[in-house]
């Protein structure tokens, strides 16, 4: 069963927000370690896991467009943030011995590799957690979706998505007392009701492909590892 196995293969998606620990923006070592030593110790248990790192503190296409700049610039930006992220993680994985990869959708060669996903997928086979860089190299999508895209190509079981909140609720938790956290949900309810899970081009791939998503808060000690395990925790959004 799934709780023995774990989910075998899964995309790990975190904010860049998770990323700057208590600070609007940059990189917070303490943060970036802990999320380190949670993917070493899941590895050790034999998961593969491939993470997508956002890049909302470094910089947001959207917010960098409405200041005045050229969307698809603006963007690019955005995805480059990413990549600052993915050898930032990258550093802390290999300080604990863990093998890893960076790869990128925009080439740099002096930094990652090329996103070539068969060899994303033998890498993971290998034990190495790959960290997917700049998005899916496109202007107007996100790391999301990204997260998505990456995990139907690979073969992975689930979309795991660390965040601030322990799940998704109907309304606001932090604004709202009587907010109602759901255990489960389908893609239509989360699509029809605007929950906040992931955007809906995402959300939307990942119904179009069966593939689950589960929400969880990322700061709760033990919930990254229990995640990637297959452990019931926060909200899965599923068939
Ligand atoms: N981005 C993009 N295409 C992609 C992925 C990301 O253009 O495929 C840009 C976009 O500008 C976005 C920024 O990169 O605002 C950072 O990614 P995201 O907002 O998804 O980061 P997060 O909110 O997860 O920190």
């Amino acid at each position: 069963g799934m709780h023995d196995a774990g989910w075998g293969r899964v995309v790990l998606k975190l904010s860049g927000e998770a990323f700057s620990g208590s600070e609007d923006l940059g990189i917070d070592p303490g943060t970036v370690e802990y999320v380190a030593e949670a993917v070493a110790s899941a590895v050790a248990e034999g998961m593969e896991v491939a993470v997508i790192i956002g890049g909302g503190n470094m910089f947001r296409g959207a917010a960098l467009h409405k200041g005045g700049m050229e969307r698809g610039r603006a963007d690019y930006m955005g995805m480059l943030g990413t990549v600052i992220n993915c050898l930032a993680l990258q550093d802390f994985l290999e300080r604990l011995g863990v093998e890893t990869r960076v790869q990128t959708s925009i080439h740099m060669s002096q930094v990652a590799e090329a996103y070539i996903p068969r060899r994303a997928v033998r890498h993971l086979e290998k034990g190495r957690v790959v960290i997917f860089g700049a998005g899916l190299g496109a202007p107007f999508f996100s790391t999301d979706t990204t997260a998505a895209q990456r995990a139907l190509e690979i073969g992975a079981r689930a979309v795991l998505k660390g965040t601030q909140v322990d799940g998704v609720y109907d309304s606001d938790p932090r604004k709202n007392p009587d907010a109602v956290r759901f255990d489960r949900l389908n893609y239509n309810d989360v699509l029809t009701r605007g929950l906040k899970v992931m955007d809906a081009t995402a959300v939307s791939l990942c119904m179009d492909n069966g593939m689950p998503i589960v929400v969880f808060d990322l700061m709760q000690e033990g919930n990254i590892v229990r995640a990637i395990r297959g452990e019931k925790i926060g909200t899965m959004v599923c068939p």
